[in-house]
């Protein structure tokens, strides 16, 4: 079976490919950075289930090939839900993952306390050439710290601190983070499906 990562964010991939491939041993991973030609739809609706519904459905159609699209990003409540669905351009066009925490950082300055509770929420949509098969949401719960802390992970790792955790999502081991994760949480509701559905196997 071939499945198709609808993304060419390298970060979704690597993170999407070590959740799959430690329990699917037969499915042929690729990615969009298999198909360097191909223009995806533009991100024009305003949840993440509508993006990721448009980003699978097309890339399926386009290759005719089982679809898998992430659309994913960090919520503050107190912030009235930013960045949100704009989490990747949340500092303008093409940002820096810096650029956006900083922005990020100014905008919390003055939050305190349960002020800076946030979550990452990952939607991941299944798609064939002719239908979506699946929509699942994952989500995981922290909050943001006043300063970016370790070098791993991506976006905006460096300022989430899970709940119960001490230290942030860039500065715990990627296995670590993706036990846990938005990313991996969505994953396991999509699990039956790609089992029975698809008869993958189950290693
Ligand atoms: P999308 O490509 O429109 O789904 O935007 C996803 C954006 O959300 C990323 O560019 C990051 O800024 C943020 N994001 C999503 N998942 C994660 C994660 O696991 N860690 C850090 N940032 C994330």
């Amino acid at each position: 079976m071939k499945l198709l990562l609808a993304t060419q964010n390298l970060h979704k991939i690597l993170e999407l490919k070590a959740i799959l491939k430690e329990s699917f041993d037969k499915i042929d991973l690729y990615s969009l950075r298999d198909f360097k030609d191909y223009e995806a739809p533009i991100e024009s609706e305003d949840t993440f289930e509508g993006n990721a519904t448009l980003k699978a459905l097309d890339a399926a159609k386009h290759f005719n090939m089982l679809a898998l699209a992430d659309d994913s990003g960090l919520i503050v409540p107190a912030l009235k839900t930013s960045p949100g669905v704009f989490s990747a351009r949340y500092a303008g066009e093409n940002p820096t993952a810096k650029e956006n925490m900083t922005k990020l950082l100014a905008e919390m300055k003055d939050l305190k306390g349960d002020k800076r509770n946030a979550y990452y929420s990952c939607t991941l949509c299944l798609a064939s050439p002719e239908k979506v098969i699946k929509i699942v949401t994952g989500t995981c719960e922290g909050r943001i710290l006043e300063e970016i802390r370790g070098a791993g992970g991506f976006g905006y790792d460096p300022l989430f601190l899970k709940h119960d955790y001490s230290h942030s999502f860039a500065e715990i081991q990627t296995e670590i983070k993706l036990k846990v994760s938005h990313r991996s949480r969505a994953f396991e509701k999509l699990r039956h499906t790609l089992e029975v559905e698809f008869q993958c196997t189950t290693s």
